[in-house]
């Protein structure tokens, strides 16, 4: 049975508990972070960490007293329950002040929740996702405004993996305007003549922090990187697609709406990105 962190305390799954009164249980009031663990480290802890920082202040919502001990809890969970590859999955609401209210509760007296638990995926930076490559499909982008916090609000992009799934896909990229958002838990690259083309930061999307790190590695290896938003017909003539994640590094996408991507098999330059991903992130994991 693993162990959690609840507000403060490392206790039995079993035994976690969280108030019904919750502003993450009745509205999704919450932000989390999702933090890979390879070889028993954390992957781009501090690039979390300051994503987590810039969510809750552009929600108003306090940093709660255990912030700073943030990495020691991730070390202590992985510890604990032994996780060599996986995730630290980390999540904070604004708490509950004992009934619903549309306002905020006052943030000098109600605590936030804080919550961490840890997922076990032997063979994850080897999955068989990166030999394969995913099939995706196009779907509206139904989401809300602020895509660039990273909320718990994840009924859209969970209604989206279900409409891949029920077209046979992996997972879907989310299309306004006829230009590609991101993936439903991934932001979306594809190559075109040698150049990676991904969305650039704004509202629109998430601010991947493997995205970060991968344009940098890519830019360092004297890679062409655009920053600007494709069109879904653009993708569907790349060359070679890819989506990035803490959870997925690097992954090719190999089909789009049904027709191949390129040569419908996995490109050399998201190979050899997920290959520098791995070896510079390992290097710097703590
Ligand atoms: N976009 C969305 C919508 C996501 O949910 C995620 C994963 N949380 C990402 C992009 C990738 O972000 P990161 O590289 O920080 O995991």
């Amino acid at each position: 049975m693993r162990t959690v962190y609840v507000n403060g305390d490392y206790i039995p799954e079993t035994e976690a508990t969280v108030s019904i009164f919750d502003r993450g249980f009745l509205m999704a009031d919450g932000v989390y972070e999702v933090t890979s663990v390879l070889g028993g480290k954390l992957i781009d802890f501090d690039g979390h960490l300051a994503r987590l920082e810039r969510s809750l202040t552009e929600l108003d919502m306090l940093k709660p007293a255990a912030f700073d001990d943030l990495l020691d809890i991730h070390r202590e969970l992985v510890r604990v329950n032994e996780i060599d590859e996986g995730m630290v999955y980390l999540q904070i609401t604004r708490g509950s002040d004992g009934d619903r209210d549309f306002v905020f509760p006052d943030p000098e007296t109600t605590e936030p929740t804080i919550v961490l638990f840890t997922q076990s995926k032997p063979g994850l930076a080897n999955s068989p996702a990166a030999r394969t490559g995913l099939k995706v499909i196009s779907i509206p982008d139904q989401r809300w405004g602020r895509r660039d916090i990273k909320t718990v609000q994840l009924l859209y992009p969970s209604m989206g993996k279900m409409m891949a799934k029920a077209q046979g896909a992996d997972d879907a990229w989310m299309i306004e305007d006829g230009h590609v958002t991101e993936g439903t838990s991934n932001n979306a690259y594809i190559v075109s003549g040698g150049r990676i083309v991904t969305r650039h930061l704004s509202n629109d999307i998430l601010h991947g922090i493997t995205r970060a790190a991968v344009l940098r590695f890519a830019r360092e290896a004297q890679m062409d990187v655009e920053e600007r938003a494709f069109t879904l017909d653009e993708a569907k003539q790349a060359d070679e697609a890819f989506v990035t994640s803490a959870s997925t590094f690097v992954t090719p996408v190999v089909e789009i709406d049904g027709a191949p991507v390129g040569s419908g098999t996995p490109g050399p330059i998201a190979a050899r990105l997920r290959e520098i991903y791995l070896d510079e992130s390992l290097k710097s994991a703590i």
